[in-house]
C-alpha cells in the first residue's frame, strides 16, 4: 500500500511540476511579448530619485529609475522585467530611450543650478558606441557634461576589464562621471576597482539596511568608505531610510546618500518642477500596482 501511495504522489507531483514548467513557460513566453510591444508602444518611463548632500542636506543629483507602465498591471518596478529584458534585443533601443529621455530630462531641469543625473545601462553597453551616444545626447540636448552620471556596476566589466576601464576613461574625458553601483556585493578585486576609475562609488543598500543591527556591515561600510577616501572617490550610500543611519554615514566620512528617508522614486513633475529651484526634493511616495 505504501508503495502505491508513493507512486500516486510521484505521479501527482510530476503532473504538478509539468503545469508548473509550462505555466512558467507561458508566462515567459507572454513577458517577451508584452516587453517589445512595451517598447514599440512608449510604454517605459522614468522615475527619479534624489541624491543628497549628507554635509548640507541639498539634493545635488537625481538617479533615473526605470518604470514600466504595463496596460494590464499598472505601474511595474524593474526587478520582475530587467532581467528578462536584458536578453533581448530591444534592450540596446531600451538603453539608448534611457539615456535620451534622462538628458532631456536633465536638460529641463538645469538652471540656475546644475543637477546631476544618474542613468543605469545593461553591462553589455558598456564600450565605444556608448560614449557616441553620450556625446550625440550632449549635443543634442546642450547639456553640459557634468550634467550627467552614467551607473556601472562589477558585472560591466567582468568579462573585459581594460575594455571597461578604457570606455570610463572616454566618458570621464568627455566631463561625464561614472559611479560603481552596487558596491561590495560584486567580486571585483581591489586592483580591479583601482583600475576602473570612476568618479563614485554607491555602497550598496544591503549594508546599510542592515547597518544599525549587524556589525559586520558597519564594519564593511566603515571600510569601504575608508577605501573610498583613499584613492579619491566620492562615496554614496543607497538605501538610506532613518536619521540614524545617515547621521552613522556621514560620520564615517560618507559625503552623500539616496533612499526612502529623503525620496522615493517619483515622476519628475512631482519632485522638482522645471523652472523651480527648491533647496531639497519634494518627497513623493512611490506606488507600484501590479503582481508582486
Ligand atoms: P539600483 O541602480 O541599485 O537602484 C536602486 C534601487 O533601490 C531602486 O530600485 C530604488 O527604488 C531602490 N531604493 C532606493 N532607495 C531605497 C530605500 O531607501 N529603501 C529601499 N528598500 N529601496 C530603495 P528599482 O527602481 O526597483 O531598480 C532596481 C534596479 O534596476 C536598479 O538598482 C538598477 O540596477 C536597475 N535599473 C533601474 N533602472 C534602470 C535602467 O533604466 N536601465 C537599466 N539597465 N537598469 C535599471
Ligand atoms: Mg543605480
Ligand atoms: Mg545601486
Ligand atoms: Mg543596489
Amino acid at each position: 500500500l505504501a508503495v502505491i501511495e508513493l507512486r500516486r504522489q510521484n505521479a501527482s507531483s510530476f503532473a504538478t511540476y509539468r503545469s508548473d514548467f509550462h505555466t512558467r513557460a507561458l508566462r515567459r513566453r507572454r513577458l517577451r511579448q508584452d516587453l517589445e510591444r512595451a517598447e514599440e508602444e512608449g510604454q517605459f518611463e522614468l522615475f527619479y530619485q534624489p541624491q543628497i548632500d549628507l554635509s548640507t542636506g541639498r539634493t545635488i543629483g537625481m538617479e533615473a529609475l526605470l518604470r514600466w507602465r504595463h496596460p494590464a498591471y499598472g505601474l511595474l518596478p524593474p526587478n520582475g522585467f530587467l532581467a528578462e529584458l536584458e536578453q533581448m534585443p530591444q534592450a540596446k533601443r531600451v538603453d539608448k530611450w534611457v539615456l535620451q529621455a534622462a538628458t532631456a530630462q536633465a536638460a529641463a531641469w538645469s538652471g540656475a543650478q546644475p543637477l546631476r543625473v544618474a542613468i543605469n545601462i545593461f553591462p553589455d553597453r558598456l564600450g565605444p558606441e556608448l560614449v557616441q551616444d553620450v556625446e550625440r545626447a550632449l549635443d543634442a540636448h546642450h547639456l553640459a557634461p557634468e550634467a550627467l552620471e552614467i551607473e556601472i556596476t562589477e558585472r560591466h566589466a567582468l568579462d573585459d576589464l581594460d575594455g571597461a576601464a578604457s570606455t570610463v576613461r572616454s566618458l570621464r574625458n568627455l566631463g561625464v562621471s561614472v559611479a560603481l553601483d552596487d558596491f561590495g556585493t560584486g567580486f571585483a578585486s581591489l586592483s580591479a576597482i583601482s583600475a576602473l576609475d570612476v568618479n563614485r562609488l554607491k555602497i550598496d543598500r544591503s549594508f546599510v539596511s542592515d547597518m544599525l543591527t549587524n556589525g559586520k556591515s558597519v564594519a564593511i561600510i566603515a571600510t569601504l568608505i575608508e577605501l573610498g577616501r583613499r584613492i579619491e572617490m566620492s562615496i554614496l550610500a543607497e538605501g538610506i531610510e532613518t536619521a540614524e543611519q545617515r547621521d552613522l554615514l556621514h560620520a564615517f566620512g560618507c559625503n552623500e546618500g539616496q533612499g526612502y528617508l529623503f525620496g522615493k522614486p517619483g515622476p519628475p513633475e512631482l519632485l522638482w518642477p522645471t523652472g523651480v529651484s527648491p533647496a531639497a526634493a519634494v518627497p513623493h511616495a512611490e506606488t507600484c500596482t501590479g503582481p508582486a
